[in-house]
């Protein structure tokens, strides 16, 4: 097989269902099929390949890549034309990938269903009614959808592992710091991770390994040695501690989320590993402590989207100050208004030691919640979600109960902790994800409790 044959399958299987399934904002065909050329050309004339040689990868549209339109799935960056690759593109370059192309996304990565996309929802290929979930329902449906066996997404409160928990696919939201946010759009900075989505846990530990590492250019990356994951893989996990929090199986959570976990449980147990309930007793305040926080840093990163430096401005001013107020108005949507008005008001003064300074104190308590917890144990195992996949324009109306999704998610950014969504079991035809929580820069642990299930 050549990496050309490759490249004509991806673009031949998005010619037939992307109508459906519109997980694509913008294909790089033409670029991808002579870089294959040129990869097909170096086989036998070198000894050394790249680790992902040929395989052909989506990028979710929040990470910058060179001459290669960069929207975040706003109108604000309609046109907007990157003149540098983030780290982790220059990583899949050295990796020998093939960009296929960006995906499709809620604005800003703002949203759990890809519906807040300023440009077109991306559906569920499982039951094309339901939504992919989000933010990086594009990246999901796409390797789902078999447009390509790798994407990568962002994750700040689930975006990688609820989307992959109901695309029944495995996706991986690194240790904060282990992946260089450079050239990720910046949505809550200290929250905001790059990780790999796939269809196996295999080829998500070669996906880590290609973009792992510390990096210059991002302060807030980590020096921390990037173990072989590929080589955790080995089915061992005898003596293994699990820990169950009894949040994550109580209320809110459906039977069949219950039940596939206990299931999965039970799977590794055969395999000799032993399991307790623990309490993550601050989990109830995660929801409020991250939309606050969130929305924070959100309303100060997107400042910069003026109509001065970048991408769309407005037909209509009368002065500079108009420009910006109607730039904004009329480039960003309604949700992304929304965070950006709920950050400014819990920032401004009186109100940020209410807000924002009190949701900063009860994250510490969270991440400590954490820590408890990995003194005794390796993994925390409970469910991505509560439900499975939803059905489009079910929740769009009631932002509260679309941010009610990432509940079980969102606590594993406080702490900034890896954790991984594998696929789980089924709920009236539609997957259902296992969320396994390792301990800081711990991934290896994860994949190989993960790799069980395959
Ligand atoms: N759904 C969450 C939000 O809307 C998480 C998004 C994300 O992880 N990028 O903020």
């Amino acid at each position: 097989i050549t990496v050309t044959d490759l490249v004509d399958e991806s673009y031949k299987r998005i010619s037939e269902v992307e109508d459906k399934v519109q997980a694509f904002m913008t294909l790089d065909e033409e670029r991808a099929r002579s870089y294959a050329k040129q990869l097909d050309e170096a086989v036998g004339t070198r000894d050394e390949l790249g680790l992902l040689f040929g395989i052909p990868i989506g990028v979710k549209d929040n990470i910058v890549t060179k001459d290669l339109r960069t929207t975040c799935s706003s109108k604000i960056l309609e046109n907007f034309m990157p003149i540098y690759d983030a780290t982790v593109v220059q990583k899949l370059q050295q990796a020998e990938s093939v960009t296929i192309g960006k995906l499709n996304m809620d604005e800003f990565a703002m949203g759990s269903s890809t519906e807040n996309s300023g440009f077109k929802p991306t559906r569920n290929p499982w039951n094309l009614e339901t939504v992919p979930g989000g933010s990086s329902g594009g990246s999901a449906a796409s390797v789902a959808a078999g447009e390509v066996p790798f994407s990568l997404g962002s994750d700040t409160g689930g975006s990688i592992r609820q989307p992959a928990a109901y695309c029944g696919v495995v996706g991986l939201k690194p240790t904060y710091g282990r992946v260089s946010r450079f050239g990720l759009v910046a949505f809550a900075s200290s929250l905001d991770q790059i990780g790999p989505i796939t269809r196996t846990v295999e080829d998500n530990a070669y996906l880590l390994q290609a973009i792992a590492g510390g990096d210059q250019m991002d302060t807030t990356s980590a020096n921390v040695d990037v173990p072989d994951y590929v080589s955790s893989l080995t089915g061992d996990i005898k003596g293994l501690k699990i820990a169950v929090p009894k949040e994550y199986l109580g209320e809110g959570v459906s039977e069949e989320a219950k039940n596939s976990v206990l299931e999965a449980l039970k799977v590794l147990e055969a395999q000799g590993a032993t399991w307790e309930e623990v309490s993550l007793p601050h989990s109830k305040y995660a929801l409020a402590t991250y939309y606050l926080l969130a929305s924070s840093e959100a309303s100060s990163n997107l400042s910069r989207f003026d109509g001065i430096r970048y991408g769309y401005r407005t037909d209509n001013a009368e002065n500079l100050i108009d420009l910006y107020k109607q730039t904004r108005a009329e480039g960003f949507g309604n949700e992304v208004k929304r965070r950006i008005m709920l950050g400014t008001f819990a920032l401004s003064s009186g109100y940020y030691d209410a807000y924002y300074k009190k949701a900063q104190k009860v994250r510490t308590l969270i991440k400590k919640d954490f820590e408890d917890v990995f003194e005794k144990y390796d993994v925390i195992v409970g469910p991505t979600t509560p439900t499975p996949a939803f059905k489009i324009g079910e929740k769009t109306d009631d932002p509260l109960t679309m941010y009610a999704n990432d509940i079980l998610t969102i606590p594993v950014n406080l702490a900034g902790v890896p954790g991984i969504s594998v696929p789980c079991g089924f709920s009236n035809g539609l997957p259902l994800g296992l969320q396994i929580i390792g301990k800081h820069f711990d991934e290896s642990t994860i994949y190989r409790v993960a790799h069980v299930f395959e």
